[in-house]
């Protein structure tokens, strides 16, 4: 049995870096950025004023001042400001030649044809941004493995970056296994159970920034079964499977895994609760991923094992969730293996995280998610946890991507 540490270890000397490929900066967003961006230019490319008001030169002193002109947005006017003279300027406006500093509206007055300025000292720079002082051109804006969230996709275009060089999104495949399952949405028979990890891992991948290229569900039989890994495998980045991989006689998965001379089996088992019967295999550069079929556990197997592989294939920088010190709000029953469960971690009011568990942690009961926002990761010990204890706890943030 595979510690989850050592399990991830095995998986990272297997997976390889997706290429590179341009993009439209339109289809960029969520992606990963595949080369470092260099600004170009100086931004702003000229000084340009912060706010609504008045360009000045800071020598002149005198309260009135007679309007030359009016400088907006976008388009330079060839005026010059001189002692006794001013131009009306709007916020994002080149500041025109012979003024270094901007009076806000608020602080003038119109008097006829005047403006009278209402403030005394009047700093050379006030109000303007120098030119680069927002990036300055050579500098290093955006390093390779960015995630091209808002702020990042606004400077790759401030950059002028378009199309965008990102990492291919990793071809994914997944099938759930079972003579049990049937469609959401169709009538259950005897001892049928509706297909719900298909829908929950393709979730999980959508949210990595993956395509999915196949999303199904077949029986146990054997035939079928080997045709579908045998046919993603040529295809696709990496194959997940749930189900078969226990130790009953209809759990193909585990055996076709084992028996395929093209595939290699690297491990079957995870020290881990939920998540003990997880197999982990290749084929040529496909990852295959044979996690259980309970629920709470294909999906927090993803989580620990399926999401960093993913993370670094794409050659993201962030490949792990921070990981912090909580403390127990209750006793928490140990496991003999390590245990991963749905926690819900706040802030107490003398600044502490503290964290309780999202009720029942059984690996069918999917709704122990409901609520949760970390993995609470209890080490294995013969004693129960009592409240007060320090546990470490993954937090799991908002998913970064949308395909
Ligand atoms: P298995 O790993 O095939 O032994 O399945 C373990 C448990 O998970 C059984 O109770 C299955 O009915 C259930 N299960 C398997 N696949 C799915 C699925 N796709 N959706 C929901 N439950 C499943
Ligand atoms: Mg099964």
């Amino acid at each position: 049995m595979r510690p989850p540490d050592e399990a991830r270890a095995i998986i990272d000397r297997h997976l390889i870096r997706l290429p590179s490929e341009p993009v439209p900066l339109g289809n960029a967003m969520f992606r990963v950025l595949a080369e470092d961006l260099i600004a170009p230019e100086d931004h702003p490319p000229f000084p340009a004023s912060t706010m609504d008001g008045y360009a000045v030169s800071s020598d002149d002193h005198s309260p009135w001042r007679e309007v030359i002109g009016e400088q907006n947005a976008g388009h330079v006017l060839d005026l010059e400001v001189t002692d006794g003279y001013t131009v009306k300027i709007m916020t994002g406006a080149p500041v025109p030649r012979g003024a270094n500093a901007v009076v806000p509206v608020e602080a003038t007055e119109m008097a006829e044809d005047h403006v009278v300025i209402h403030k005394e000292d009047v700093r050379a720079g006030e109000n303007i941004r120098p030119i680069g002082s927002d990036v300055r051109k050579g500098e290093l804006v955006l390093s390779k493995g960015t995630i091209l969230g808002p702020a990042e996709i606004g400077l790759v275009a401030n950059l002028g970056v378009n199309p965008v060089t990102v990492t291919r999104r990793p071809k994914v495949s997944v099938l759930s296994t079972g003579d049990e399952l049937v469609e959401p949405g169709d009538t259950l028979g005897p001892g049928q159970i509706r297909d719900s990890n298909r829908f929950s891992l393709c979730a999980a991948l959508v949210a990595e920034g993956c395509e999915i290229t196949f999303a199904g569900q077949a029986p146990d039989e054997r035939p079928s079964l080997e045709t579908f890994l045998r046919e993603r495998i040529a295809t696709d980045d990496v194959v997940i499977t749930s189900g078969g991989v226990s130790m009953g006689e209809l759990d193909l998965i585990k055996a076709i895994l084992f028996d395929s001379p093209e595939i290699n089996v690297h491990f079957r088992r995870l020290y881990l609760k939920p998540g003990k019967p997880l197999n982990f295999a290749t084929s040529g550069n496909a990852l295959i991923f044979g996690l259980p079929g309970n629920p709470v556990s294909s999906l927090v197997t993803f989580e620990v094992l399926i999401r960093p592989a993913l993370r670094q294939m794409v050659g993201a920088r962030d490949v792990d969730r921070p990981i912090v010190p909580v403390v127990l709000e209750h006793d928490v029953e140990a496991s003999d293996r390590v245990e991963y469960q749905r926690g819900i971690v706040s802030v107490a009011a003398d600044g502490r995280l503290i964290a309780r568990n999202t009720g029942k942690q059984q690996s069918s009961r999917l709704a122990s998610f409901m609520g949760a926002n970390s993995i609470l990761m209890i080490p294995p010990r013969e004693s129960t946890y009592g409240a007060g204890e320090t546990v470490m706890a993954m937090m799991l943030g908002a998913p970064f991507a949308v395909s």
